[in-house]
């Protein structure tokens, strides 16, 4: 076996392989190009698909394919074989600068929000250089841009990439004030992923697992997570041989696949990469999940990357761990004395107004219609966005507030009281997991994101609203009375705006009670279903907001507006369906064929003993109709709202009806089945449980 650093890479058009595959020139340019933007001429082009050609071939692809990623929030591929014809009936192999460059997919089956009708067919895909081009199965994969014929954005790529180039223009104008003028910015993420890994063969036995990623129905299991046994617990074989597959596939894609764990919900695992730039980190992440999902089949077990797939147990998320910086320096690292460092200051006032000014936008970047089951459970950040800060940074911002510089906090040292252990500086702040946007150190986690969702939405709001803000900050600096010294201007700034915007930082426990009712006296938005959260997307503020920093048109707003709206009916959609029909074919003849047999038990008895009691047979009985009347009254109720939900023409409509009229009753529908399952002999039971689920070697 190669050592683990010989692993690493080895299928991905590195840096590294490009210096070995590119004549010099060509390496050059390039390089102007993915550091400075700078563009690429067709010669160049040309070269670089040669050597990558070159590269593929000895690396036994066969194929390549332009890799994009649609507003569905997957990803596309479409294979082309790099073989081409010759008269002879031999064939050599082929690959152009410009289909290197250029795809034109056919845009007509992709989700558009109507920016495109299906007759104007035509999309194009762009090579983004930026994110390193891979071999998986024998194709060659190239991380594209795509969009419309009319040049509008049809993917998650290309506003993110808008994005990062807004932050990066305002960042060096708020630089410069400082005297510094860095070549380039950089926006790192970091995305933990969690997921579940169940048998493949109790999930073939599931409809709603298949069709909808996650249990429908399901009693709770007889243990739960209730013993914290299974966080940071010893991994199962079975589980730990996925986990080296993966992590061996991942290495060689040059994902720093680097902490793995078992998560605290039973048959539910967490995969954290060592951060990159956001673009590239988008990009390995969707690539994470994918072989996630494909690598689980070789062990006989399924990926479920659902946001809730089990009632009453933990769901799943995906932390995005958020900095940005220069090439010298990590803009959010507080240094050794926060207190004095002004640059720190203003940039930390930027992020907390961007997060209050823009609060109801992060929390729409992040609603889906399984992450509905997630935000605002028990264990999970609530659909309010506040900022935790930790007792350090709550000194600087208080004493920015009141004009008076704080103190510098000591970090206390720590002594486990054993000799033989060591002691060390205490962090200054503790951690808080109940916070949906958390100060960390030297980064921001946000927690609100699903762990089915493409990440891309989350940063590029938060890089935009974080890009205007600095921009605000630059415009006022630059346009301040010169009398006034730059620091002390920038110090009156920090405390205005900080004084603004002191409700979003919160301490506390975000899951209590009475938090919600403290964020709403505080004006926090608390958007609960993504049918509640997605018209924010295309109020006036944020249309003026995407259109000033660059990142999006207002029909493009509009569009991806839509076609989020139009993804939550289609899901809502499939889930009420299926569990109508799991309700009415699969688990009301098995309940009804129990009950017969009780019944006719009762009469057998009764028949060779009349003296028989049969009084808890007789409550058995009962018992199963009146839940056999509950379902049929579930179904009936169930199913004629969904009727007039589906006939319902507008689309928001739709979405305020199904979050508000059919999930309630889907869960009343849940409710009486699941009340059954424990009193239906075991060997009646027609699907999987829980227990069964869960619980595996
Ligand atoms: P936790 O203790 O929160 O579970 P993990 O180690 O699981 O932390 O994950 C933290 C993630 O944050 C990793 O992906 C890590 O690379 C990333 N990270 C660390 N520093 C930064 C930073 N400055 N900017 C962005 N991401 C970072
Ligand atoms: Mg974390």
């Amino acid at each position: 076996m190669r050592n683990l650093s010989e692993r690493y890479g080895t299928t991905v058009f590195s840096d590294q392989v490009m210096r070995e595959y590119l004549p010099s020139d060509t390496y050059a340019k390039l390089n102007l190009t993915i550091k400075q933007g700078k563009p690429l001429d067709l010669e160049v082009a040309n070269s670089v698909a040669h050597g990558m050609k070159e590269w593929a071939l000895s690396h036994g692809a066969t194929h390549y394919a332009h890799w994009f990623q649609p507003l569905t929030g997957i990803t596309s591929e479409k294979h082309d074989a790099f073989l081409e014809p010759c008269h002879d009936g031999t064939a050599i192999t082929k690959f152009t600068g410009k289909e290197l460059v250029q795809g034109e997919p056919d845009a007509s089956s992709f989700p558009s929000g109507g920016l495109r009708a299906t007759f104007e067919a035509r999309g194009y895909s762009a090579w983004d250089p930026t994110s390193y081009a891979f071999i998986k199965d024998e194709v060659l994969c190239i991380p594209t841009a795509f969009c419309s014929y009319n040049g509008e954005a049809l993917d998650k790529k290309t506003p993110l990439l808008r994005s990062i180039s807004a932050i990066e223009k305002q960042s060096k104008r708020v630089l410069a004030l400082f005297g510094k003028h860095p070549s380039s910015i950089q926006v790192n993420v970091g995305n933990e992923q969690e997921y579940f890994l169940i048998p493949e063969e109790v999930y073939a036995k599931r409809q709603d697992l298949i069709m909808c990623g996650r249990t429908l129905f399901g009693a709770p299991p007889c243990k739960g997570q209730e013993l914290d046994e299974h966080y940071f617990g010893a991994i199962r074989p079975t589980v730990n041989a996925f986990m080296k597959e993966l992590d061996d596939v991942l290495w060689g894609f040059a994902i720093a696949a680097k902490t793995k764990h078992n998560e605290v919900a039973p048959a539910q695992h967490e995969l954290a990469p060592v951060f990159c730039n956001v673009n590239r980190a988008v990009d390995e992440n969707l690539l994470t999940m994918e072989e996630m999902r494909l690598l689980a089949s070789h062990h006989d077990l399924v990926c479920l990357q659902h946001e809730k797939p089990f009632e009453g147990i933990n769901g799943s998320g995906k932390h995005n761990n958020w900095s940005f910086g220069s090439e010298s320096e990590n803009f959010l690292d507080p240094g050794d004395a926060p207190e004095d460092n002004l640059q720190f200051a203003v940039i930390l006032t930027c992020v907390i107004e961007a997060v209050d000014n823009y609060q109801d936008l992060l929390r729409m970047s992040t609603a889906s219609c399984g992450n509905d089951h997630r935000l605002g459970a028990h264990e999970a950040p609530p659909a309010i966005v506040s900022i935790f800060l930790g007792d350090e940074l709550s000194g600087v911002v208080e004493g920015l507030v009141s004009g008076q510089l704080a103190g510098h906090v000591s970090h206390a040292q720590l002594d486990f009281g054993v000799d033989v252990l060591p002691t060390f500086d205490r962090d200054t702040t503790d951690r808080n997991r109940t916070s949906p946007f958390a100060f960390t150190g030297n980064k921001f986690e946000f927690r609100m994101p699903g762990s089915s969702q493409n990440v891309s939405d989350a940063n590029l709001i938060l890089n935009t609203a974080v890009a205007k803000s600095l921009k605000d900050f630059a415009d006022a600096m630059e346009a301040r009375d010169t009398s006034v010294s730059f620091e002390h201007a920038a110090l009156e700034y920090a405390r205005k705006t900080l004084s603004e915007h002191t409700r979003i930082l919160f301490s506390g426990d975000g899951y209590a009670e009475e938090w919600e009712r403290e964020a709403e006296r505080r004006g926090l938005s608390n958007l609960k279903t993504t049918a509640d959260a997605l018209p924010c997307f295309v109020s006036q503020k944020s249309i003026d907001l995407f259109g000033e920093m660059g990142v999006l048109t207002e029909p493009e707003v509009r569009s991806r507006y839509e076609v989020k709206l139009e993804k939550y009916n289609k899901l809502m959609n499939i889930e009420a369906t299926t569990m109508l029909r799991m309700a009415r074919r699969t688990y009301l003849p098995v309940i009804s064929a129990y009950a017969t047999k009780i019944a006719k038990g009762i009469t057998t008895i009764e028949g060779a003993q009349p003296t028989a009691s049969m009084a808890h047979e007789r409550r058995e009985l009962e018992m199963l109709l009146a839940g056999v009347d509950a379902i049929y009254e579930g179904i009936g109720a169930l199913r004629d709202a969904h009727d007039a939900t589906r006939a319902l023409a507008d689309a928001q409509e739709q979405a305020d009806s199904y979050a508000h009229t059919i999930a309630p009753l889907m869960e009343r529908l849940r409710a009486s089945v699941d009340a059954m399952e424990p009193i239906v002999a075991r060997d009646y039971w027609p699907v999987p449980t829980y227990d069964d689920i869960l619980f595996y070697m």
